[in-house]
């Protein structure tokens, strides 16, 4: 019995460090995307430079100050510096992604994956959310998601080596259609950083798993935009994918 009660003391802890860490990557989600509204004509922009800022005052925050979730409360929601409101928006990406750690903690089959699915999480997030905003997609984040996909599939030569063809059919496949669609109207009808992202989701599923990818991605593109969620006439097809590679995810046991 009590036995039983520690572990459960202990899961608890489990659970909250989980939580706070979902909020440490929430909180650098919030500050890249952030970062990428004030500057995104130059390409300066990191998840790490510059260092975090007060977006009033522009004081430069201490470490303890950047500390998710505590520090709001440690400062009230206040600036240290100027005194004005820190936006709620911060608190509710922190709060987000903490909740999400523990979902796919709960969901993911061994710990290592569930880190991994969770950079993955993260890092589709931040695709989804350019494309929407600036119609761009980042290739440095989906090189980051190439090289997550072989960690996740490294346990064996073989998983490894359908990651990597699958990096490869899914840059290609795009690269293609984009190329006879150029030769035959002269234009770009795909942007390349589409390219990249899909070369990304091969990397992470697998070349079994990539057609289903397209397939929902290509749906959901076409729902968003004909349901006009969209800027103009351009399909925000990296963000079509990215929502569609999170409805494989929760349901991947099940192809
Ligand atoms: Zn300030």
């Amino acid at each position: 019995m009590l036995f039983h009660h520690k572990e459960k003391v202990i899961l608890i802890y489990l659970y909250c460090l989980i939580f706070f860490f979902g909020a440490i990557l929430g909180s650098f989600a919030h500050s890249y995307l952030y970062r990428f509204d004030e500057n995104h004509t130059n390409a300066e922009v990191t998840i790490f430079y510059p260092r975090s800022f007060c977006p009033q005052c522009k004081n430069q925050l201490k470490s303890w100050m950047i500390i998710p979730i505590i520090s709001y409360f440690l400062t009230f929601g206040k600036c240290s510096f100027c005194k004005k409101d820190i936006k709620f928006n911060y608190l509710s990406y922190e709060i987000l992604f903490g909740l999400i750690a523990i979902f796919v903690y709960i969901t993911s089959d061994a710990e290592y994956i569930a880190f991994i699915n969770l950079c993955f999480v993260v890092l589709i997030f931040l695709q989804i959310s350019l494309d929407l905003k600036y119609l761009v997609l980042s290739t440095s984040l989906s090189l980051i998601i190439i090289v997550l996909g072989c960690f996740k599939n490294f346990n064996s030569l073989m998983m490894i080596t359908e990651s990597l063809i699958g990096a490869g059919i899914g840059f290609l496949f795009l690269f293609l259609i984009n190329y006879i669609f150029n030769v035959i109207t002269k234009k770009n009808g795909i942007g390349s950083g589409d390219f990249y992202l899909l070369a990304g989701l091969g990397s992470f599923y697998g070349i079994y798993l990539l057609p289903f990818v397209v397939l929902i991605g290509a749906i959901v593109t076409l729902a968003m935009h004909l349901l006009g969620i969209t800027k103009g006439k351009v399909l925000p097809l990296g963000a079509g994918l990215g929502i569609g590679s999170y409805i494989i995810l929760v349901t991947q046991n099940y192809f």
